[in-house]
C-alpha cells in the first residue's frame, strides 16, 4: 500500500492551487527571508534538517520566557501546565504516527537516540546465531548499534537483496529463515529516496515472532504513516526534520513491549523507588523510558510543528513536492553532463553527479550561487553496494521550495564546469 504518486502537470489548476498555498507559507520561515552574501537563500537540503516556521521558534522562546520550570518535578502551577503541554504534544504525535496509545510515544534526543534505544532495548530478544535482516541503504545510526551487538552477542547481520534500491515484497519473503528475529529498515532511504513497502512487510511479519523496526527519519515529513496498520514494533523519527527543534526525537514502541523493552537510560524521573541493595522499580511507560529532564522547550515547539504540518496537509505536501521533483528530474535528464541515480523514486529526493566533477566541489559551486545542496555519502556508507557510487550530490525538496528556485538551480547547473569549480578555490 504505497503512497499514491502522480505528479501534477505544472500548468494544471490543481498544481497552481498548491503552489499558491505553499508560496504563502514561505513568509512563516525566517530563514527564507534572509540574503546570504547578497543572494537569495535557496535551501535544497531538507533531508539534513528542515527549516522552522516562526511559530516553532516562538514556542521555544515562550517556554524559556514564561514556562521555564521542570516537568514532573514540582508542584507549582507552571509545572502542571508544562506537563499538560507535554501530554498534548504526545497526543498529537500519537495521531501523527497512527499509534493507538499516547504511552507508546517516547521522547528522545533524536532519531539516533531512538534507533540506539531500539537496538539495546530489544537486545535480550536475540541470542547468538539469531539474524537481523536489514539493507545496505540504512543510516549509520540504525546499523552501528546492531554492529556493536553483533560483536558482543554473536548476532548475525544479513542484507536484503534490493531491486532498484527498494525492498521487493516477494523477494523479501524468501529471505525469512527460522533464525531471523529482527527486520530493520528505513521507510524512505536518505539517499535513493524509494519508499519501502512497510505496510505489506509489517503485515507479513506480524505473526512470525519477528520484530519489525522502522527508521522513518526521512519519510515522516513527506509521507503519511500508520504504525498500527503497518504492524510496526518500534519506529524512530527526528523532530528537526519535520519542522521541529533539534535535540528531540520520537521513539514509537508498541505497548506489547513495554514490560520487556530495556530503557537505554536509567535515572531521575523514570523510577518509582530504589534501595541500597541495588534493586529498583521503574514507573510505567512512557515515563520509564524518559529518564532525566526532557527537552521541554523542544517538546512545546514540536507541538507547534505538528499543528503547522497538519494545517498544511501531508497529502498536499506530498503532491506538491512530487510535482516539483518530477519537473526537476525531467530537466536534469536533458543535461548531457548530469547523471541521475534515482529517476524512478517517487520521493522528494534526487541523487546525481555532474560528470567529471567531484561532488563536494560541485556543492561548493552551488553554494557560491546561494544554493545549499548536499554532497557526500549522506551517512549511509554501505549504499555504494547499491549505487556503485561513493560520492553523490543530493537535493531534497520541501513544500517551501518553489518552481522559480528550481529554475534558478537549473540555470546554474547548465553552466557548471570543472574550471569554474577550481576557480572558486583560487579566488
Ligand atoms: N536515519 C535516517 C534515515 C536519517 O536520514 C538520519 C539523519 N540524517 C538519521 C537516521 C539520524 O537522525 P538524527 O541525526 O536527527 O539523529
Amino acid at each position: 500500500m504505497k503512497t499514491d504518486f502522480s505528479p501534477l502537470p505544472l500548468e494544471s489548476p490543481a498544481f497552481k492551487e498548491l503552489e499558491q498555498k505553499f508560496k504563502a507559507c514561505r513568509k512563516d520561515f525566517p530563514m527564507l527571508q534572509q540574503k546570504i552574501e547578497g543572494q537569495n537563500f535557496i535551501y535544497f537540503d531538507t533531508a539534513a534538517t528542515s527549516l522552522k516556521p516562526q511559530k516553532v521558534i516562538d514556542a521555544c522562546t515562550h517556554y524559556y520566557t514564561h514556562l521555564g520550570l521542570n516537568a514532573h518535578r514540582g508542584d507549582f502551577s507552571i509545572n502542571h501546565r508544562l506537563e499538560q503541554e507535554m501530554q498534548s504534544c504526545r497526543e498529537l504525535a500519537k495521531n501523527f504516527l497512527g499509534a493507538k496509545h499516547s504511552e507508546e510515544i517516547i521522547f528522545t534526543s533524536g532519531a539516533t537516540a531512538s534507533l540506539n534505544a531500539m537496538a539495546y532495548g530489544f537486545q535480550d530478544y536475540l541470542k547468538s546465531g539469531d539474524i537481523v535482516l536489514t539493507t545496505h541503504l540504512e543510516h549509520a545510526s540504525a546499523l552501528l548499534p546492531w554492529f556493536d551487538l553483533a560483536k558482543k552477542k554473536g548476532i548475525i547481520i544479513k542484507y536484503l537483496p534490493l531491486e532498484k534500491g527498494l525492498v521487493e515484497l516477494e523477494t523479501f519473503k524468501k529471505q525469512i529463515e527460522p533464525n531471523v528475529k529482527v527486520v530493520l529498515m528505513t521507510h524512505m532511504s536518505n539517499t535513493l529516496g524509494y519508499e519501502n513497502p512497510i505496510f505489506e512487510i509489517g503485515n507479513f511479519l506480524k505473526d512470525k515472532n519477528i520484530l519489525f523496526l522502522v527508521d522513518a527519519a526521512q519519510s515522516a515529513a513527506h509521507l503519511p504513516l500508520n504504525v498500527e496498520n503497518a504492524c510496526i514494533d518500534a519506529l524512530a523519527i527526528s523532530c528537526h526534520k519535520i519542522l521541529g527543534p533539534t535535540g528531540l526525537g520520537l521513539l514509537y514502541l508498541h505497548q506489547k513491549h513495554h514490560s520487556t523493552f530495556k530503557p537505554l537510560f536509567l535515572g531521575g524521573g523514570s523510577n518509582a523507588r530504589f534501595s541500597e541493595d541495588g534493586s529498583y522499580q521503574l514507573k510505567y511507560a512512557p515515563t520509564k523510558f524518559e529518564s532525566g529532564t526532557q527537552h521541554l522547550a523542544g517538546i512545546l515547539a514540536f507541538k507547534e510543528a505538528l499543528l503547522y504540518l497538519q494545517a498544511c496537509d501531508l497529502k498536499a505536501i506530498h503532491s506538491y513536492e512530487q510535482s516539483l521533483m518530477h519537473y526537476l528530474k525531467t530537466e536534469l535528464q536533458k543535461i548531457e553532463h548530469i547523471e541521475v541515480y534515482n529517476l524512478e523514486a517517487p520521493s522528494s529526493t534526487v541523487l546525481f553527479n555532474c560528470k567529471g566533477i567531484f561532488a563536494q566541489d560541485a556543492a561548493h559551486y552551488f553554494a557560491s550561487k546561494g544554493i545549499a545542496i548536499r554532497s557526500g555519502h549522506h551517512c549511509a556508507k554501505l549504499s555504494h553496494h547499491v549505487l556503485q557510487q561513493d560520492e553523490t550530490l543530493r537535493i531534497t525538496l520541501s513544500f517551501y521550495n518553489t518552481l522559480e528556485e528550481l529554475n534558478q538551480f537549473l540555470y546554474h547547473i547548465k553552466q557548471i564546469t570543472l574550471e569554474a569549480c577550481i576557480a572558486l578555490y583560487l579566488e
